[in-house]
C-alpha cells in the first residue's frame, strides 16, 4: 500500500498532489476528517476501516448506533459529520476529492432538499458549502488530523496482516498506542454474511472485542 508517513510537505504541483489525493493517503485523510468533524459535533467514532487495495472499496468510519440516532435527527450536525471527509481533503490538499465524497454529498443535499443531477451540481454544492464554512476546521483541528494520520500510517506500516484485506483501526488510536487488531472472530463474521448487513456484523464483532 502506498502511504505517506506524514502530511507535511504536500507538493504544490497539481498532478503530484492529485496522485497523493487518489492514494490511500487521501482516503485516510477523508476518513479522519469524518472522525474529527463528528467529534466536534459530540459524536465519537469507533473505527476507521480502510481496504488494503484502495481501488476495491472505499473506506468507512463508524459512529456508535446510539449517537447515530441523535445525529440523524439534527440536520446541521449530521451535515457537518458528512462534510468532514471532503473538508479535510480541502484543508490538507487544498481541494476536495469529489468522486470519493459523492455519497456524502448526495446525503447532504438530501438533507437540504437540493436536487443534484450532474457533476456541475456536485461541484457547485461543495463549493458553496466550503465558502460558507471557512472556520469548519481550525488550526487545532488540522493539528489533530495530522497527528491522527501519523499514528494510523505507522499502524498500517507495522501491520502486514489486514483482516480479509481491510485495516480495522480503532479510534482510541487518537488517545493511545494501539496493538495489532487481527481477530479471528471478525474474519469469521465477514465470511459468514454476504448481504448489506455484513459490515454491521463485522463492526459489531470488532467492537465486542475492544
Ligand atoms: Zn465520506
Amino acid at each position: 500500500m502506498q502511504i505517506k508517513m506524514s502530511l507535511d510537505g504536500i507538493p504544490s504541483d497539481r498532478d503530484k498532489r492529485r496522485s497523493i489525493i487518489n492514494s490511500a493517503t487521501g482516503l485516510l485523510v477523508h476518513e479522519i476528517g469524518h472522525v474529527v468533524a463528528s467529534a466536534k459535533q459530540g459524536f465519537p467514532s469507533d473505527l476507521i476501516i480502510i481496504p488494503k487495495d484502495i481501488s476495491a472499496h472505499e473506506g468507512m468510519s463508524y459512529i456508535d448506533g446510539k449517537f447515530k440516532k441523535i445525529m440523524e435527527v439534527n440536520p446541521s450536525r449530521h451535515k457537518s459529520c458528512l462534510a468532514g471527509g471532503f473538508m479535510a481533503e480541502h484543508k490538507i490538499f487544498f481541494e476536495p476529492a469529489l468522486h470519493r465524497s459523492l455519497s456524502d454529498i448526495l446525503r447532504m443535499a438530501k438533507i437540504d432538499k437540493k436536487s443534484i443531477v450532474c457533476n456541475a451540481d456536485v461541484k457547485s454544492y461543495v463549493e458553496g458549502f466550503i465558502d460558507s464554512q471557512s472556520d469548519f476546521f481550525g488550526i487545532k483541528d488540522t493539528i489533530n488530523i495530522k497527528s491522527i494520520y501519523r499514528k494510523i500510517a505507522n499502524f498500517i506500516r507495522g501491520n502486514d496482516k489486514p483482516i480479509e484485506g481491510f485495516y480495522i483501526i480503532p479510534m482510541r488510536i487518537w488517545f493511545d498506542n494501539i496493538h495489532d487488531k487481527t481477530d479471528e472472530d471478525a474474519i469469521e463474521a465477514l465470511s459468514r454474511s454476504n448481504d448489506e448487513n455484513r459490515w454491521h456484523d463485522f463492526v459489531r464483532q470488532i467492537k465486542n472485542k475492544n
